[in-house]
């Protein structure tokens, strides 16, 4: 034991970094504020920031392009631009109102009519699974509604209305398998699952709040047709990103990180490094706008406070992809479900790690969208196996074709790394939602992204509009 011990020791003398000094940078800048991630949250938080309340603020964003999961690509054989990561934009909160400020006029959604083929990925095979009717599917979602409105105030735009762990409804703690269950609401699952819930990984064991984070009664209202989703008129989600990052580009570090932090009551200094380049950035106030896993949070230099709070979230690693090859049929939506899920299981339904479907993109194009969801070590190299695999195994079912190479071509590639960071019921009913929120300000420091709010761009815009008032005071 004593010798593991100071094996232990020595270890962790050897990986401890020194500490930067101050001089080790070539400039320093003074903000109000500083931010930390410049995806939905930290790119809208930014612009208000700045232009609304008059802040000077540093955004320090580790891409070279701000919009975080937006991802367009701009298709040189179609010279058409094809969003493979964020779909749509939810006319939800100040979504619409803050597109007209940006100067985007934007459309209804458009939707590429596929047919669906089912197929169970892992063997190949096509499944002879029937779809719940639309009018079954209409019923559920309309029961859907009606039993998860009465919690829409404890969930969004945030948490801040959450109930205290004595009060908190037992139907948002039920793992979603047990929820659908209860009311009756499979014939809507697969929707839910295919729309967005296939992000939150065990969509059945999932616990019913986090499900509605990515398909709550915002999104059943637009798909009961009583809401609406837009895109920019130009069909590149990435435009609103760029025009944003047009109106900041003074503010912006781009393709930076901080490596190394000190915060405190009377103000923060961030070592922010860009290649072998230091900027010093001293900001009053701190907001962090990026999934606080223990890699994004090592150098912030958190206390146990904040460590106890971390530690007890969970989540899954999204990856986007569109691949091409001959062999995948166009004007078709190819989608992975369980050999188990035929002919009408609704709930059986994939599990991480898993791709959840091959989508043709339209346009006479070549590219279709590929949607994976694992496990936080799955990485771009395991996503792309698993893509592999699937496609070949459905060559060697005769469920597609054979002929032309043995694997398929990636033309872009999106890993969107921790996503739907969750905790579990126990530590739920013991006060971690409160917990989460008490350290919004604690230590001049304050929190938006998904891991705060919800998994929409347009919802997380609306959950900053009741943070910035609290940064402000
Ligand atoms: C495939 C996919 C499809 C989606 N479809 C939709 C949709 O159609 N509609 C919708 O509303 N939502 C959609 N979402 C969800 C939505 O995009 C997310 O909820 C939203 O982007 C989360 O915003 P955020 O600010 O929390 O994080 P992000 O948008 O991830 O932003 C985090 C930012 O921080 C940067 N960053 C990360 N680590 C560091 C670091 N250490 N230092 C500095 N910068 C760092 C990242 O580069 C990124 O720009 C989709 C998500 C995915 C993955």
């Amino acid at each position: 034991m004593r010798a593991v011990g100071s094996l232990l020791a020595v270890a962790s003398l050897a990986v401890a970094a020194p500490a930067l000094s101050q001089s080790i940078a070539s400039k320093t800048i003074n903000v109000d504020v500083a931010i930390v991630g410049a995806g939905a949250s930290g790119a809208y938080a930014a612009i208000r920031l700045k232009e609304d309340f008059g802040k000077t603020i540093a955004v320090i964003e580790k891409s070279e392009a701000l919009g975080g999961h937006v991802s367009t690509y701009d298709d040189p054989a179609t010279g058409l631009p094809f969003d493979f990561a964020v779909q749509s934009f939810n006319n939800y909160g100040p979504a619409a109102a803050f597109m007209q400020r940006l100067g985007i006029s934007t459309i209804p959604a458009p939707r590429v009519a596929l047919t669906q083929r089912f197929v169970d990925f892992k063997t190949g095979s096509v499944v002879p699974y029937v779809p719940s009717s639309a009018a079954d599917r209409t019923a559920a979602l309309q029961k859907f509604l009606q039993v998860t409105e009465p919690f829409e105030n404890f969930l969004l735009p945030g948490y801040w209305n959450f109930p205290a762990p004595a009060n908190i409804p037992a139907d948002l703690l039920l793992p979603f398998g047990d929820f659908v269950a209860k009311y009756n609401l499979s014939a809507a699952a697969n929707q839910v699952f295919e729309v967005t819930g296939m992000g939150v990984g065990d969509f059945k064991n999932r616990l019913t709040m986090y499900v509605l984070s990515s398909f709550g009664p915002p999104m059943i209202r637009t798909f009961l047709g009583n809401g609406t989703i837009m895109v920019p008129a130009s069909r590149r989600n990435e435009e609103v990103y760029e025009k944003i990052q047009a109106r900041l580009s003074s503010s912006l570090l781009l393709g930076s990180t901080v490596v190394q932090s000190t915060r405190g009551n009377s103000g923060h200094v961030l070592w922010v490094k860009k290649g072998s380049q230091y900027t010093l950035v001293k900001a009053a106030k701190l907001l962090i706008a990026v999934e606080p896993t223990t890699a994004n949070m090592e150098p912030f230099d958190l206390d146990t406070k904040e460590k106890n709070v971390f530690n007890k979230l969970s989540y899954q690693r999204v990856h986007a992809a569109i691949v091409t090859h001959q062999a995948l049929p166009v004007d078709t939506s190819l989608v992975h479900i369980p050999t188990a899920g035929a002919p009408a299981n609704y709930m059986v339904l994939p599990t991480p790690n898993h791709n959840a479907r091959f989508d043709y993109m339209g346009y006479n194009s070549t590219n279709w969208r590929a949607l994976m969801v694992g496990d936080k070590n799955f990485d771009r190299c395991a996503a792309e196996a698993l893509l592999n695999a699937n496609f070949k195994a459905m060559r060697q079912q005769g469920t597609l074709p054979a002929g032309g190479p043995a694997h398929l071509t990636v033309k872009a590639w999106a890993d969107h790394g921790a996503m739907h960071m969750h905790a579990s019921a126990s530590d739920i009913r013991a006060g971690f939602i409160q917990k989460q929120y008490e350290l919004e300000g604690y230590r001049k420091t304050w929190w938006t992204g998904g891991a705060f709010s919800h998994q929409f761009q347009a919802i997380l815009w609306a959950f900053d509009d009741t943070l910035l008032p609290k940064i402000l005071a």
